[in-house]
Protein backbone atom coordinates (compact mmCIF):
# COMPACT_ATOMS: atom_id res chain seq x y z
CA UNK A 1 0.00 0.00 0.00
CA UNK A 2 1.42 3.49 -0.85
CA UNK A 3 0.24 6.53 1.18
CA UNK A 4 0.98 9.82 -0.17
CA UNK A 5 -0.01 13.54 1.79
CA UNK A 6 -1.78 16.04 -0.99
CA UNK A 7 -2.08 19.65 0.02
CA UNK A 8 -4.56 21.15 -2.17
CA UNK A 9 -5.56 24.95 -1.14
CA UNK A 10 -7.29 24.52 2.58
CA UNK A 11 -7.71 20.92 2.38
CA UNK A 12 -5.44 17.85 3.36
CA UNK A 13 -6.09 14.79 1.79
CA UNK A 14 -4.22 10.82 2.04
CA UNK A 15 -4.12 9.55 -0.88
CA UNK A 16 -3.66 5.57 -1.27
CA UNK A 17 -3.51 3.07 -3.36
CA UNK A 18 -4.65 -0.03 -2.24
CA UNK A 19 -5.52 -3.82 -2.24
CA UNK A 20 -9.07 -4.83 -2.52
CA UNK A 21 -8.53 -6.60 0.42
CA UNK A 22 -7.00 -3.95 2.07
CA UNK A 23 -10.22 -1.66 1.65
CA UNK A 24 -12.08 -2.06 4.88
CA UNK A 25 -8.92 -1.72 7.56
CA UNK A 26 -9.01 2.00 5.75
CA UNK A 27 -12.54 2.57 5.84
CA UNK A 28 -11.31 2.12 9.69
CA UNK A 29 -8.44 4.24 9.99
CA UNK A 30 -10.48 6.90 8.45
CA UNK A 31 -13.47 6.58 10.43
CA UNK A 32 -11.37 6.70 13.58
CA UNK A 33 -9.06 9.64 12.00
CA UNK A 34 -12.25 11.64 10.53
CA UNK A 35 -9.38 12.40 7.67
CA UNK A 36 -10.49 12.51 4.20
CA UNK A 37 -8.82 10.05 2.05
CA UNK A 38 -9.08 8.75 -1.93
CA UNK A 39 -8.64 5.31 -2.45
CA UNK A 40 -7.14 5.63 -6.22
CA UNK A 41 -8.19 2.31 -6.89
CA UNK A 42 -11.38 1.81 -5.33
CA UNK A 43 -11.88 5.59 -6.47
CA UNK A 44 -13.85 6.47 -3.34
CA UNK A 45 -13.34 9.82 -1.75
CA UNK A 46 -14.78 10.63 1.65
CA UNK A 47 -15.21 12.47 5.04
CA UNK A 48 -17.10 10.69 7.81
CA UNK A 49 -17.82 12.32 10.58
CA UNK A 50 -19.64 10.36 13.00
CA UNK A 51 -22.67 12.67 15.11
CA UNK A 52 -24.26 11.91 18.09
CA UNK A 53 -26.09 14.99 19.50
CA UNK A 54 -28.84 11.80 20.82
CA UNK A 55 -30.29 11.29 17.65
CA UNK A 56 -28.37 8.75 16.82
CA UNK A 57 -27.52 9.63 13.39
CA UNK A 58 -24.21 8.36 11.57
CA UNK A 59 -22.69 11.02 8.79
CA UNK A 60 -20.93 10.84 5.69
CA UNK A 61 -19.98 14.10 4.27
CA UNK A 62 -19.12 14.18 0.56
CA UNK A 63 -18.63 10.77 -0.51
CA UNK A 64 -17.45 10.70 -4.14
CA UNK A 65 -16.26 8.05 -6.95
CA UNK A 66 -13.73 8.97 -8.88
CA UNK A 67 -14.84 9.66 -12.67
CA UNK A 68 -12.84 6.42 -14.05
CA UNK A 69 -14.02 4.47 -11.14
CA UNK A 70 -17.91 5.18 -11.45
CA UNK A 71 -20.11 2.59 -11.91
CA UNK A 72 -18.22 -0.38 -10.34
CA UNK A 73 -19.69 -0.50 -7.16
CA UNK A 74 -17.37 0.96 -4.72
CA UNK A 75 -19.28 3.38 -3.00
CA UNK A 76 -22.24 1.31 -2.35
CA UNK A 77 -19.68 -1.01 -0.77
CA UNK A 78 -18.08 1.66 1.63
CA UNK A 79 -21.82 2.53 2.54
CA UNK A 80 -22.87 -1.19 3.07
CA UNK A 81 -19.34 -1.67 4.85
CA UNK A 82 -20.18 1.51 7.21
CA UNK A 83 -23.96 0.43 7.62
CA UNK A 84 -22.69 -2.90 8.82
CA UNK A 85 -20.51 -1.94 11.50
CA UNK A 86 -22.42 0.91 12.98
CA UNK A 87 -25.97 -0.57 12.44
CA UNK A 88 -25.63 -1.83 16.35
CA UNK A 89 -24.50 1.71 17.91
CA UNK A 90 -26.81 4.28 15.69
CA UNK A 91 -30.29 4.03 14.10
CA UNK A 92 -29.62 6.87 11.20
CA UNK A 93 -27.46 6.24 8.27
CA UNK A 94 -27.10 10.01 6.51
CA UNK A 95 -25.13 10.84 3.73
CA UNK A 96 -25.04 14.20 2.03
CA UNK A 97 -24.57 14.01 -2.25
CA UNK A 98 -24.94 16.54 -5.08
CA UNK A 99 -28.32 16.19 -6.24
CA UNK A 100 -27.35 15.07 -9.73
CA UNK A 101 -29.61 12.61 -11.63
CA UNK A 102 -26.72 10.25 -12.48
CA UNK A 103 -25.86 9.56 -7.93
CA UNK A 104 -29.70 9.81 -6.87
CA UNK A 105 -31.27 6.87 -8.09
CA UNK A 106 -27.68 4.89 -6.81
CA UNK A 107 -28.23 5.90 -3.34
CA UNK A 108 -32.53 4.60 -3.62
CA UNK A 109 -30.71 1.23 -4.93
CA UNK A 110 -28.85 1.44 -0.92
CA UNK A 111 -32.31 2.22 0.85
CA UNK A 112 -32.23 5.89 1.08
CA UNK A 113 -34.64 8.26 1.16
CA UNK A 114 -34.12 11.92 0.39
CA UNK A 115 -34.42 14.03 3.67
CA UNK A 116 -33.97 17.63 2.33
CA UNK A 117 -31.65 19.85 -0.07
CA UNK A 118 -29.41 22.24 0.63
CA UNK A 119 -29.09 24.65 -2.17
CA UNK A 120 -26.04 26.22 -3.47
CA UNK A 121 -24.06 24.54 -1.07
CA UNK A 122 -20.40 23.44 -0.99
CA UNK A 123 -19.52 24.41 -4.36
CA UNK A 124 -16.01 23.96 -4.12
CA UNK A 125 -15.41 20.84 -2.50
CA UNK A 126 -14.96 18.58 -5.32
CA UNK A 127 -12.43 20.00 -6.78
CA UNK A 128 -9.64 17.21 -6.84
CA UNK A 129 -7.51 16.22 -9.94
CA UNK A 130 -9.17 12.85 -9.72
CA UNK A 131 -12.67 13.89 -10.78
CA UNK A 132 -11.90 15.29 -14.29
CA UNK A 133 -11.59 18.64 -13.48
CA UNK A 134 -13.85 19.28 -10.75
CA UNK A 135 -17.52 18.28 -10.31
CA UNK A 136 -19.31 21.42 -9.49
CA UNK A 137 -22.12 20.96 -7.28
CA UNK A 138 -24.98 23.61 -6.89
CA UNK A 139 -27.32 21.24 -4.26
CA UNK A 140 -26.29 18.84 -2.02
CA UNK A 141 -29.29 16.34 -0.90
CA UNK A 142 -29.47 15.11 2.40
CA UNK A 143 -30.89 11.57 2.30
CA UNK A 144 -31.49 9.06 5.16
CA UNK A 145 -31.49 5.32 5.94
CA UNK A 146 -32.72 3.63 9.08
CA UNK A 147 -30.52 1.08 10.99
CA UNK A 148 -31.63 -1.36 13.30
CA UNK A 149 -32.74 0.86 15.84
CA UNK A 150 -31.62 0.73 19.62
CA UNK A 151 -32.09 2.34 22.40
CA UNK A 152 -30.12 5.93 22.97
CA UNK A 153 -28.97 5.16 26.37
CA UNK A 154 -27.35 1.97 25.17
CA UNK A 155 -23.62 2.15 25.23
CA UNK A 156 -22.09 2.44 21.57
CA UNK A 157 -19.67 -0.31 20.58
CA UNK A 158 -16.83 1.54 19.77
CA UNK A 159 -13.34 -0.54 18.11
CA UNK A 160 -10.46 -0.48 20.45
CA UNK A 161 -8.33 1.59 18.59
CA UNK A 162 -10.77 4.56 18.34
CA UNK A 163 -11.06 4.73 22.44
CA UNK A 164 -6.79 5.15 22.25
CA UNK A 165 -6.37 8.61 22.42
CA UNK A 166 -3.11 8.49 25.13
CA UNK A 167 -0.59 9.14 21.93
CA UNK A 168 -2.42 12.26 20.00
CA UNK A 169 -2.62 13.82 23.56
CA UNK A 170 0.93 13.97 24.27
CA UNK A 171 1.53 15.59 21.27
CA UNK A 172 1.65 19.30 21.85
CA UNK A 173 0.99 21.76 19.77
CA UNK A 174 3.46 25.13 19.04
CA UNK A 175 1.16 27.52 20.10
CA UNK A 176 3.20 30.28 19.68
CA UNK A 177 3.14 29.64 15.77
CA UNK A 178 -0.79 29.68 16.20
CA UNK A 179 -2.27 33.19 14.65
CA UNK A 180 -5.68 33.16 15.50
CA UNK A 181 -7.91 31.43 18.48
CA UNK A 182 -11.50 30.75 18.43
CA UNK A 183 -12.50 29.97 22.05
CA UNK A 184 -15.74 29.02 23.20
CA UNK A 185 -17.00 30.17 26.48
CA UNK A 186 -19.10 28.15 28.37
CA UNK A 187 -17.60 25.29 30.13
CA UNK A 188 -14.44 26.98 28.90
CA UNK A 189 -13.81 30.61 30.29
CA UNK A 190 -16.78 30.41 32.58
CA UNK A 191 -18.88 28.42 34.70
CA UNK A 192 -22.50 29.95 35.47
CA UNK A 193 -20.51 33.43 36.98
CA UNK A 194 -17.54 31.22 38.06
CA UNK A 195 -14.61 32.19 35.92
CA UNK A 196 -12.35 29.05 35.39
CA UNK A 197 -8.98 28.74 36.48
CA UNK A 198 -6.57 30.07 34.15
CA UNK A 199 -8.46 32.19 32.22
CA UNK A 200 -7.11 35.51 33.57
CA UNK A 201 -3.47 33.96 32.18
CA UNK A 202 -4.84 33.20 28.78
CA UNK A 203 -6.40 36.35 28.19
CA UNK A 204 -3.09 38.32 29.25
CA UNK A 205 -1.08 35.92 26.93
CA UNK A 206 -3.33 36.21 24.08
CA UNK A 207 -3.39 40.00 24.49
CA UNK A 208 0.42 40.24 24.79
CA UNK A 209 1.76 37.86 22.71
CA UNK A 210 -0.72 40.13 19.77
CA UNK A 211 -3.04 36.89 18.74
CA UNK A 212 -6.07 37.43 17.10
CA UNK A 213 -9.15 35.78 19.05
CA UNK A 214 -12.64 35.84 19.26
CA UNK A 215 -14.77 34.02 22.22
CA UNK A 216 -17.97 32.18 20.83
CA UNK A 217 -21.36 31.19 21.84
CA UNK A 218 -24.29 29.75 20.09
CA UNK A 219 -26.79 31.96 21.85
CA UNK A 220 -28.07 34.55 19.53
CA UNK A 221 -29.62 36.19 22.43
CA UNK A 222 -26.78 38.45 23.44
CA UNK A 223 -25.26 40.99 22.24
CA UNK A 224 -21.32 41.64 21.82
CA UNK A 225 -21.94 44.49 24.37
CA UNK A 226 -24.09 42.42 26.83
CA UNK A 227 -21.23 39.43 26.52
CA UNK A 228 -18.05 42.36 27.58
CA UNK A 229 -20.46 43.24 30.48
CA UNK A 230 -20.91 39.79 31.06
CA UNK A 231 -17.48 39.37 31.37
CA UNK A 232 -16.37 42.72 32.82
CA UNK A 233 -18.62 41.48 36.04
CA UNK A 234 -16.36 38.19 36.34
CA UNK A 235 -13.61 40.37 36.06
CA UNK A 236 -12.16 40.19 32.66
CA UNK A 237 -11.69 42.57 30.35
CA UNK A 238 -12.50 41.65 26.81
CA UNK A 239 -13.59 44.48 24.34
CA UNK A 240 -17.14 43.95 22.18
CA UNK A 241 -15.16 43.63 18.88
CA UNK A 242 -13.88 39.65 20.61
CA UNK A 243 -17.65 38.13 20.73
CA UNK A 244 -18.86 36.13 18.38
CA UNK A 245 -22.67 34.55 18.25
CA UNK A 246 -24.49 32.54 16.46
CA UNK A 247 -26.44 35.93 15.35
CA UNK A 248 -23.50 37.24 13.91
CA UNK A 249 -22.56 33.58 12.02
CA UNK A 250 -27.07 33.87 11.01
CA UNK A 251 -26.52 37.30 9.75
CA UNK A 252 -22.91 36.64 7.70
CA UNK A 253 -24.51 33.81 6.26
CA UNK A 254 -27.52 35.63 4.44
CA UNK A 255 -25.62 38.70 3.81
CA UNK A 256 -23.71 36.29 1.74
CA UNK A 257 -26.63 34.03 0.49
CA UNK A 258 -28.72 37.21 -0.20
CA UNK A 259 -27.48 40.68 -0.13
CA UNK A 260 -30.21 43.31 0.83
CA UNK A 261 -32.75 40.23 1.15
CA UNK A 262 -35.85 40.43 3.71
CA UNK A 263 -36.71 38.00 6.65
CA UNK A 264 -39.35 37.97 9.76
CA UNK A 265 -38.03 37.60 12.47
CA UNK A 266 -38.58 35.37 15.97
CA UNK A 267 -35.78 36.28 18.12
CA UNK A 268 -34.04 38.87 20.96
CA UNK A 269 -33.14 41.94 19.51
CA UNK A 270 -29.17 40.62 19.22
CA UNK A 271 -30.25 38.47 16.65
CA UNK A 272 -32.38 41.33 15.10
CA UNK A 273 -29.46 44.22 15.41
CA UNK A 274 -27.01 41.86 13.67
CA UNK A 275 -29.19 41.43 10.94
CA UNK A 276 -30.12 45.22 10.43
CA UNK A 277 -26.34 45.90 10.27
CA UNK A 278 -25.98 43.32 7.81
CA UNK A 279 -28.37 44.88 5.34
CA UNK A 280 -31.89 42.85 5.89
CA UNK A 281 -34.95 44.65 6.12
CA UNK A 282 -37.76 43.36 8.13
CA UNK A 283 -40.76 42.20 6.24
CA UNK A 284 -43.78 40.24 7.53
CA UNK A 285 -45.68 39.92 4.36
CA UNK A 286 -43.84 38.26 1.92
CA UNK A 287 -39.90 37.66 3.31
CA UNK A 288 -37.36 35.69 1.33
CA UNK A 289 -36.26 34.47 5.11
CA UNK A 290 -38.21 33.48 8.67
CA UNK A 291 -35.24 33.20 10.89
CA UNK A 292 -35.35 32.33 14.29
CA UNK A 293 -33.56 32.45 17.50
CA UNK A 294 -34.05 32.08 21.16
CA UNK A 295 -36.61 35.16 22.23
CA UNK A 296 -39.18 35.85 24.17
CA UNK A 297 -41.27 37.39 20.90
CA UNK A 298 -41.71 33.17 20.33
CA UNK A 299 -45.82 32.89 20.51
CA UNK A 300 -48.45 31.04 18.88
CA UNK A 301 -48.93 33.90 16.68
CA UNK A 302 -45.27 34.71 15.57
CA UNK A 303 -45.20 30.58 14.88
CA UNK A 304 -48.44 30.51 12.94
CA UNK A 305 -46.92 33.36 10.80
CA UNK A 306 -43.64 32.13 10.41
CA UNK A 307 -45.24 29.07 8.97
CA UNK A 308 -47.65 30.91 6.03
CA UNK A 309 -44.50 32.80 5.43
CA UNK A 310 -42.21 29.63 4.26
CA UNK A 311 -45.68 28.27 2.95
CA UNK A 312 -45.91 30.69 0.52
CA UNK A 313 -41.80 29.98 -0.31
CA UNK A 314 -39.44 32.09 2.46
CA UNK A 315 -36.42 30.07 3.65
CA UNK A 316 -36.27 28.67 7.41
CA UNK A 317 -33.13 29.47 8.80
CA UNK A 318 -32.20 28.87 12.60
CA UNK A 319 -29.72 30.51 14.14
CA UNK A 320 -28.41 27.14 16.11
CA UNK A 321 -29.34 23.49 16.43
CA UNK A 322 -28.61 23.41 20.25
CA UNK A 323 -32.23 21.39 21.67
CA UNK A 324 -32.39 23.02 24.96
CA UNK A 325 -30.16 25.25 27.54
CA UNK A 326 -29.17 25.41 31.14
CA UNK A 327 -31.77 27.83 32.67
CA UNK A 328 -31.67 28.22 36.49
CA UNK A 329 -34.51 25.37 37.55
CA UNK A 330 -33.69 23.21 34.75
CA UNK A 331 -33.39 23.27 30.84
CA UNK A 332 -35.44 25.59 28.57
CA UNK A 333 -35.93 24.60 24.83
CA UNK A 334 -33.25 26.27 22.54
CA UNK A 335 -33.61 27.14 19.01
CA UNK A 336 -33.80 23.94 17.31
CA UNK A 337 -36.77 22.70 19.41
CA UNK A 338 -38.46 25.78 18.99
CA UNK A 339 -38.37 25.82 15.20
CA UNK A 340 -39.57 22.20 14.98
CA UNK A 341 -43.15 23.35 14.80
CA UNK A 342 -42.60 25.33 12.01
CA UNK A 343 -40.82 21.89 10.11
CA UNK A 344 -43.48 19.99 11.12
CA UNK A 345 -46.40 22.14 9.97
CA UNK A 346 -44.65 23.29 6.64
CA UNK A 347 -42.42 19.67 6.06
CA UNK A 348 -39.84 21.86 5.73
CA UNK A 349 -36.41 21.42 7.07
CA UNK A 350 -34.80 24.01 8.90
CA UNK A 351 -31.02 25.26 8.15
CA UNK A 352 -28.68 25.76 10.75
CA UNK A 353 -26.11 28.77 11.21
CA UNK A 354 -24.22 28.28 14.55
CA UNK A 355 -22.24 25.14 15.74
CA UNK A 356 -22.00 22.38 14.90
CA UNK A 357 -21.75 23.91 11.49
CA UNK A 358 -18.45 24.87 10.06
CA UNK A 359 -19.69 27.50 8.83
CA UNK A 360 -19.67 29.77 11.92
CA UNK A 361 -15.89 28.70 12.28
CA UNK A 362 -15.56 29.85 8.83
CA UNK A 363 -16.99 33.17 9.47
CA UNK A 364 -15.59 33.90 12.36
CA UNK A 365 -11.78 33.07 10.45
CA UNK A 366 -12.70 35.48 7.90
CA UNK A 367 -13.77 38.08 10.84
CA UNK A 368 -10.27 36.95 12.23
CA UNK A 369 -8.24 37.65 8.82
CA UNK A 370 -7.14 34.48 9.66
CA UNK A 371 -6.20 31.04 7.26
CA UNK A 372 -7.46 28.07 9.26
CA UNK A 373 -4.41 26.60 9.32
CA UNK A 374 -3.11 29.54 11.72
CA UNK A 375 -5.51 29.06 13.78
CA UNK A 376 -6.91 27.26 17.10
CA UNK A 377 -10.42 25.90 18.28
CA UNK A 378 -11.05 25.88 21.73
CA UNK A 379 -14.09 24.30 23.56
CA UNK A 380 -15.58 21.73 25.81
CA UNK A 381 -18.13 19.50 23.63
CA UNK A 382 -16.76 17.21 21.23
CA UNK A 383 -20.25 17.01 18.99
CA UNK A 384 -20.04 21.09 18.66
CA UNK A 385 -16.49 23.00 19.17
CA UNK A 386 -14.22 19.89 18.19
CA UNK A 387 -16.19 19.03 15.13
CA UNK A 388 -16.44 22.56 13.60
CA UNK A 389 -13.06 23.34 14.33
CA UNK A 390 -12.01 20.18 12.57
CA UNK A 391 -14.39 20.37 10.22
CA UNK A 392 -12.97 23.83 9.02
CA UNK A 393 -9.49 22.47 8.95
CA UNK A 394 -8.47 24.39 12.35
CA UNK A 395 -6.49 23.04 14.98
CA UNK A 396 -8.75 21.45 17.76
CA UNK A 397 -8.39 21.54 21.67
CA UNK A 398 -10.82 19.85 23.92
CA UNK A 399 -10.21 21.47 27.61
CA UNK A 400 -11.94 19.29 29.97
CA UNK A 401 -13.12 21.78 32.14
CA UNK A 402 -16.85 21.72 31.05
CA UNK A 403 -18.96 19.39 29.78
CA UNK A 404 -16.88 16.21 28.20
CA UNK A 405 -14.58 14.29 29.73
CA UNK A 406 -12.10 11.67 28.98
CA UNK A 407 -14.59 8.65 28.85
CA UNK A 408 -16.89 10.62 26.58
CA UNK A 409 -13.92 11.50 24.35
CA UNK A 410 -14.16 7.95 23.29
CA UNK A 411 -17.53 7.67 22.35
CA UNK A 412 -16.33 9.66 19.04
CA UNK A 413 -14.97 8.53 15.81
CA UNK A 414 -13.06 11.23 15.06
CA UNK A 415 -10.76 13.32 18.09
CA UNK A 416 -8.98 16.84 18.89
CA UNK A 417 -5.44 17.40 18.06
CA UNK A 418 -4.97 17.83 22.00
CA UNK A 419 -6.73 17.71 25.22
CA UNK A 420 -5.91 19.32 28.30
CA UNK A 421 -7.73 20.34 31.32
CA UNK A 422 -8.36 24.14 30.79
CA UNK A 423 -7.30 26.72 28.75
CA UNK A 424 -4.29 27.88 31.22
CA UNK A 425 -2.79 24.97 29.83
CA UNK A 426 -2.16 26.71 26.61
CA UNK A 427 -0.11 29.58 28.43
CA UNK A 428 1.80 26.60 29.59
CA UNK A 429 2.07 24.75 26.77
CA UNK A 430 3.28 27.99 24.75
CA UNK A 431 5.99 28.44 27.96
CA UNK A 432 7.23 25.47 27.40
CA UNK A 433 6.27 24.06 30.89
CA UNK A 434 3.58 21.17 29.76
MG1 LIG B 1 -19.18 25.14 25.88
Amino acid sequence: MEIREITDGKKRYLELLLLADEQESMVDRYLREGTMFVLEDGGIRGECVVTDEGGGILEIKNLAVATDSQGKGYGKALIEYVARRYAQSFSVLQVGTGDSPATLPFYEKCGFVRHHVIRDFFTDNYDHPIFDGGVLLRDMVILRRELVARPQSAPQEMPEQIARTTEMEKKMIDFNEKKGFICDMDGVIYHGNRVLPGVNEFIEWLKSNGKEYLFLTNNSGYTPRELKQKLARMGLDVSEEHFYTSALATAAFIKDQAPGCSAYVIGDSALLNALYDAGVTMNDVDPDYVIVGEGKTYSLDTLTRATNLVLAGAKLIGANSDISGPVEKGIAPACRALISPIEMATGKQAYFCGKPNPLMMRTGLKLLGCHSAESVMIGDRMDTDVISGLESGMTTVLVLSGISTRETLDRFAYRPNVVLDGVGDIVRAANGLL
